[in-house]
């Protein structure tokens, strides 16, 4: 990757803070994340040997409320790229007005090499580990990539053990444990919310839409589920394997079958296998990245023929992609708006594991829909309101200020 994910952020925030302006200190004290804690893990393998392994919570800012943010298992996880995140953290749930703050959690490892022994060992033991920095109304954790509902589960269960039952304490959970009907899809059901509104206002019938989406884990398959029931036509999806394309458009409710019985989509009827270069520059209306950060870069940018993305994943575009896509005038809707329905939805979790009282699904997800579109239409007013100013900066901009006066009214530049 070109630049690393902390300095890519940077870009972001400062691009914002020099529009709105902001006051020096103030964009200092915003920029940096409060708290950062390194855990070493030690796990025993299943065959006895000892396996160290590195994990990280960083909590960005609590001006507006706890700390929230995800905890991803992958082995490209390091503390600059959780520092980014966790900042991505403060300003999505600011953005779309939740009262909480930014955090981000992760270790460094494989999951798909360990057994679910080993797995179950190694959260509990970062649970343990973090203990001391988490609590329901200081920070809150939450499944991201490669972490899930039976994960959620037990970091519940191991923090209740030393601190009674707690369902607050983490988000994503399964419903049988206090978690809330819609957060598994809520993230992938955001974003089809997002680009059904956005295609709205630039014009775009979402009738035969085509959509390209990179990465077809939680995200990825829930945003497809949505878009090819609202009408689209999903003409190529991927995985980590590789691509797999057809341009009359996939039958999603069958591919995803295919995949739950063959753990690949690859073979699928009537497609034709591509990698993920071409995916990438597959022309079409919409392309949603739902993977990982930084796949969409200066070596590929100028090659994109998509009239919009929509960043389902967490920075999924680099600084000077964003500047290639700028030039090239196709518009990004940036990740703290298009990915923000999965920690909407946690935050209902919450609500409801703290009142004790659970919702339908209904409630949860027109609740969802509402913050979002209300989040977008604010984007849209702003963006438009000066010239060149990107979603992405209007975003960051309405998100700053929102925590620019927390932070003041709470007196923390005295
Ligand atoms: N990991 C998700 C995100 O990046 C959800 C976080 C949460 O629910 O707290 O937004």
């Amino acid at each position: 990757m070109e630049i690393n994910n902390f300095n890519a952020y940077c870009d972001q925030f400062d691009r914002a803070s020099h529009e709105l302006e902001l006051e020096e200190n103030l964009a200092k004290l915003l920029k940096y994340p409060d708290r950062e804690l390194s855990v070493e893990l030690p796990l025993i393998r299943d065959d006895g040997s000892l396996m160290m392994l590195h994990g990280y919570r960083i909590q960005h800012n609590n001006a507006r409320g706890p700390f929230k943010g995800g905890l991803r298992f992958h082995p490209r996880v390091d503390i600059d790229e959780i520092r980014a995140l966790s900042a991505l953290m403060t300003f999505k749930t600011a953005l779309v007005d939740i009262p909480f703050g930014g955090g981000k959690g992760g270790i460094q490892v494989d999951p798909k090499e360990l057994s679910s022994r080993e797995l179950e060992q190694l959260t509990r033991k970062f649970v343990r580990a973090i203990s001391p920095i988490i609590g329901v109304q200081t920070d809150i954790p939450a499944p991201d990539v490669n972490t899930n509902a039976q994960i959620m589960a037990w970091f519940m269960d191991e923090y209740s053990q030393t601190h009674g039952y707690t369902p607050g304490i983490v988000t994503g959970k399964p419903i049988s444990l206090g978690g809330s009907r819609g957060r598994e899809a809520a993230t992938g059901y955001g974003v089809s919310i997002i680009l059904r509104e956005i295609a709205k206002y630039r014009g775009i019938p979402l009738e035969d839409a085509t959509i390209v989406i990179q990465g077809l884990g939680n995200v990825g398959s829930w945003a497809a589920q949505n878009l090819h029931q609202a009408g689209c036509r999903v003409i190529a999806v991927s995985d980590h394997e590789g691509g797999i394309l057809d341009p009359e458009g996939i039958d999603i409710p069958s591919l995803l079958e295919y995949k739950r019985e063959n753990g690949s989509i690859h073979g699928f009827a009537k497609t034709k296998t591509i990698d993920q270069g071409t995916l990438l520059c597959t022309p079409c209306d919409f392309l949603i990245p739902a993977a990982l950060g930084g796949i969409i870069h200066k070596m590929n940018a100028n090659s994109l023929q998509c009239k919009m993305v929509v960043e389902a994943a967490n920075g999924p575009t680099t600084p000077t992609a964003d500047e290639i896509l700028r030039n090239k005038n196709i518009p990004v809707i940036p990740d703290i708006l298009a990915n923000a329905g999965g920690v909407i939805a946690s935050y209902y979790e919450w609500v409801q594991n703290l009142q004790r009282h659970y919702w339908e699904e209904e409630e949860v997800n027109n609740k969802l829909e509402k913050k979002l579109v209300d989040a977008l239409y604010e984007v849209i007013a702003l963006a438009h309101s000066r010239e060149e100013l990107s979603y992405r900066t209007a975003a960051f901009m309405l998100a700053i200020n929102r925590v620019a006066d927390a932070v003041a009214i709470r007196g923390r530049l005295t």
